[in-house]
């Protein structure tokens, strides 16, 4: 059955004929209120939004259906990532779509905040012709600094360099390397607040950047420079903003972004001549809208018909290539999961996860995610994906570590479990034989060659002559067909250890009569 995917918010008719091309059920219901969209969203597997609707805890409560909110634009501030974390739904944008329109604003509000475009527009208009009052500043010559060279902040040295600016810059996860080959200057924070002539915002709003421009801060600027913020409301403390402009320290702001949107009529930088403003129209040109409706839209398809996912901000990438590659390798992490987590001791409070050979060299956090997905299952009544298990495991106290060795003893690569609890360990290790085998290797210390598939019965038992005949007779006798049995043991005479592979499930009193047997130790049923 086709995935069913709601449009709820203005996409461009390219990106929904995208949706549709992909093989999806697509409906449009843009700007429905949130009642209504409560009401129909138990219907749909994906959600394509821009920034109106709210995707929160409640709505995602109703989405019982839901695996990929995708939000066309790179804020995602109007969906909770939490709850959607929680509920195991991946929550997708569109990076770097919009970099160059966004880029674009910040030289057109800084551009129009030097030369006083608006108030000489306004000005004109109302029949006055006031040459001196707008005399400007040029751009050339002056020292742009930008805090946060990502996408967008790049791009906006690169156009700085071009309108002969010298450009310092301040980003803790870059390097001066990286920083050079833009061609701007990589200095501390302290330094650039000194130094510009015009400062130029392009962080996310986190703890760290939240009203980084503050009274203290805009104390540390050159008198008489300039700010624009085309980044987000909240990264600026407008109060403060307003009383460095009434003051003379700034010559000059431009916000694009508000921390409130819309911001009250009687805001105190709206009385002031000094200060340019839009309302958040930063990515909002027809080309980026376009380029991010189709990029979402290809997302969404990618995800619906492969399995691939791309720019979630609540789950790690997996690509086309790395599933190509670890295809074989995720669908064993689960079920070596879900095996430990039918064979785990009570209270598990450790995971340790072991990468051996090749394997361990790709991206291990996707093998992670499912192997968790497929052990927690068992510990959990909540749905548990890929994308929850990791918030789950937290939750319920689980410690996780992962080891990466670089060779395999015995195989090419294997993928191993240990769990620990109060009353004891398992430990169990797989690996994919040719291309797409599934194999156990080893449970604890019995080598095994089992194939994790289906229902099965772990036995263990005293190492004693006929215990396979008798266990063989009960399902027999109870119509439940072994498919295979795979028999190891430690030592002669010591304890022995099966995975039968049956057709179909043993019942309660079938598995009573096997715990029964003379010199059986547990018998387990395991469903993968
Ligand atoms: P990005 O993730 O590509 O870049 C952000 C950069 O900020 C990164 O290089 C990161 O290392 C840096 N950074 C993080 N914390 C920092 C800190 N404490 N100090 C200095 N640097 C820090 O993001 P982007 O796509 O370039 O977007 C930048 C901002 O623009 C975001 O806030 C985004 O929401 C905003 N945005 C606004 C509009 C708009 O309409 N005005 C549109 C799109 C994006």
């Amino acid at each position: 059955m086709a995935a069913k995917i709601l449009v709820s918010d203005d996409l461009s008719n390219e990106g929904v004929e995208i949706l549709r091309r992909g093989g999806l059920e697509v409906d449009v219901k843009v700007g429905l209120p949130a009642d209504e969209l409560k009401k129909i969203i138990g219907q749909y597997d994906g959600l394509a939004v821009r920034s109106a609707t709210k995707v929160n805890a409640d709505l995602l409560g109703a989405a019982d259906r839901l695996k990929v909110v995708g939000r066309a634009g790179v804020g995602v501030d109007n969906v909770d990532l939490p709850a959607a974390t929680k509920r195991g739904v991946i929550v997708m944008n569109t990076p770097g779509g919009s970099a160059v329109t966004v880029a674009e604003q910040t030289f057109a509000m800084m551009l129009s905040m030097l030369r006083h475009v608006p108030a000489a527009t306004a000005s004109v208009k109302a029949g006055k012709w006031e040459k001196k009052k707008f005399q400007g500043r040029e751009a050339a010559g002056k020292t742009l600094g930008v805090i946060g060279i990502g996408n967008i902040g790049g791009i906006v040295v690169q156009r700085a360099r071009a309108f002969g600016m010298d450009v310092v810059a301040y980003d803790p996860f870059s390097s001066a390397e990286a920083a050079a080959r833009i061609g701007a200057t990589l200095v501390p924070l302290e330094e650039l607040w000194a130094k510009s002539d015009v400062i130029s915002l392009h962080v996310p709003l986190t703890e760290q950047t939240r009203h980084i421009v503050n009274a203290q801060t805009l104390a540390k600027m050159k008198k008489g420079s300039y700010l624009v913020n085309a980044a987000r409301g909240g990264v600026v403390d407008e109060t403060a903003l307003a009383e460095a402009l009434k003051s003379g320290q700034l010559a000059g702001a431009a916000l694009d972004v508000f921390e409130k949107e819309p911001p009250p009529a009687d805001h105190p930088l709206f009385a002031l001549d000094n200060f340019v403003c839009a309302p958040h129209l930063g990515a909002s040109t027809q080309e980026a809208q376009e380029i991010v409706a189709v990029q979402l839209a290809e997302q969404m398809v990618a995800y619906f018909s492969e399995g691939e996912i791309q720019n979630a901000v609540n789950v790690p990438a997996v690509s086309k290539d790395l599933l190509a590659r670890l295809g074989p390798w995720l669908e064993l992490s689960s079920r070596i999961g879900a095996l430990a987590g039918q064979l785990a001791p009570s209270n598990a409070t450790k995971v340790t996860l072991e990468f051996a050979g090749d394997v361990s060299q790709a991206g291990t956090k996707p093998l992670t995610n499912e192997v968790l997905k497929g052990m927690l299952a068992f510990f959990t009544q909540d749905p548990v994906n890929v994308v929850n298990a990791q918030a789950l495991a937290k939750e319920r106290g689980l410690s996780i570590s992962e080891v990466k060795l670089a060779e395999s003893a015995d195989y090419s690569s294997t993928i191993g479990v240990r769990l620990e609890g109060d009353s004891g360990s398992i430990e169990v290790v797989g690996s994919v034989l040719g291309k797409h085998d599934l194999r156990i290797v080893r449970v604890d210390r019995f080598e095994i060659d089992a194939v994790p598939d289906g229902h099965l019965l772990v036995l263990r038992n005293e190492d004693v002559p006929k215990i396979v005949g008798k266990v063989g007779t009960i399902l027999g006798d109870a119509g439940v067909n072994i498919g295979r049995i795979h028999l190891s043991r430690a030592g002669k005479r010591g304890e022995a250890f099966s995975m039968i592979n049956i057709d179909s499930p043993a019942s309660k009193q079938v598995l009573a009569e096997l715990r029964a047997v003379p010199h059986v130790i547990s018998v387990t049923p395991i469903e993968l």
